[in-house]
């Protein structure tokens, strides 16, 4: 495995639940000609400068962004949550498990979402059935402590939960990486830890403008920017209320070049 001096993350998808365009909307985002305005399902490839790929989650788009960014392998993924956005993918992961060598993938998420995979996924993880033709994904689930540094792979991690709809979402930092997707807000407590961290590149939920009742918006998620202070800030998992080319104005009028939104195969590092 080669060694790079930084790690690099690609957005692997930036949109909202339904994807953008969404079937059958023919507002202006949806019908935008700004391929930027064309959002997959949000997901991220991490390759780290020991050489690890850890992908973060498993959209229903799994298929098409391994395609498009080339990803033929990884080593292993983390679940923020299991909302069908983020999981429903996750039998297309058999093709990596194929090898050869034939492999099985770890998957790291909080207990909850352990037990919610579990049961939805039963077919893969509570079959006692021998795999015959093509088979199911080989994938080993694993229950992540929270709230402390842990190793997964030589990689050290800092895994926390926020609110989300009627559950949480397992935000994460790695090195100088935070992230935070499907948020619907911020204890102050994780505020502080996040700003005494000192991050680099703070990835954060930005669904619409004005409210909503499980997802951070335009306006919570510039306040939180604000408190937390991160060297840069990309927003990811919007929604069709927001124009790539209005946001990225917005949030250089309050920010500077710091804050930008994100898009589909844009590759940052840290
Ligand atoms: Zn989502
Ligand atoms: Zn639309």
């Amino acid at each position: 495995m080669k060694s790079n001096n930084l790690n690099s993350v690609i957005a692997l998808g930036t949109g909202t639940s339904t994807g953008i365009p969404m079937i059958g909307c023919n507002c202006q985002v949806c019908c935008s000609e700004d391929s930027r305005d064309q959002r997959l399902r949000t997901s991220l490839y991490i390759t780290t400068k020991s050489g690890k790929r850890i992908l973060v989650d498993t959209t229903p788009d799994l298929r098409t962004q391994f395609l498009n960014n080339k990803i033929t392998d990884i080593d292993f993924v983390i679940m923020t949550h299991d909302h069908a956005d983020h999981l429903h993918g996750i039998d297309d992961l058999r093709p990596i498990t194929f090898g050869p060598p034939r492999k099985e993938i770890p998957i790291y998420c909080n207990p909850k979402t352990y037990q919610s995979i579990e049961n939805r996924f039963s077919y893969i993880f509570q079959s006692n059935l021998p795999v015959i033709g093509g088979g199911i994904p080989r994938l080993k689930l694993h229950r992540l402590d929270l709230n402390k540094e842990i190793i997964i792979e030589g990689e050290v991690f800092t895994f926390f939960n926020y609110p989300h709809g009627h559950g949480e979402t397992m935000g994460f930092i790695h090195q100088g990486l935070a992230y935070i997707v499907d948020c619907m807000e911020l204890s102050d407590e994780v505020i502080i830890f996040l700003k005494n961290k000192k991050i680099q590149l703070l990835i954060l939920d930005c669904l619409q403008r004005g409210q909503h009742s499980t997802h951070l918006t335009v306006e919570r998620a510039f306040d939180y920017i604000q408190k937390i202070k991160p060297e840069l800030t990309g927003l990811i998992h919007m929604g069709h209320d927001l124009y790539h080319q209005e946001l990225a104005r917005l949030s250089e009028q309050k920010f500077g070049k710091k804050v930008f939104p994100m898009y589909d195969q844009l590759k940052l590092f840290y």
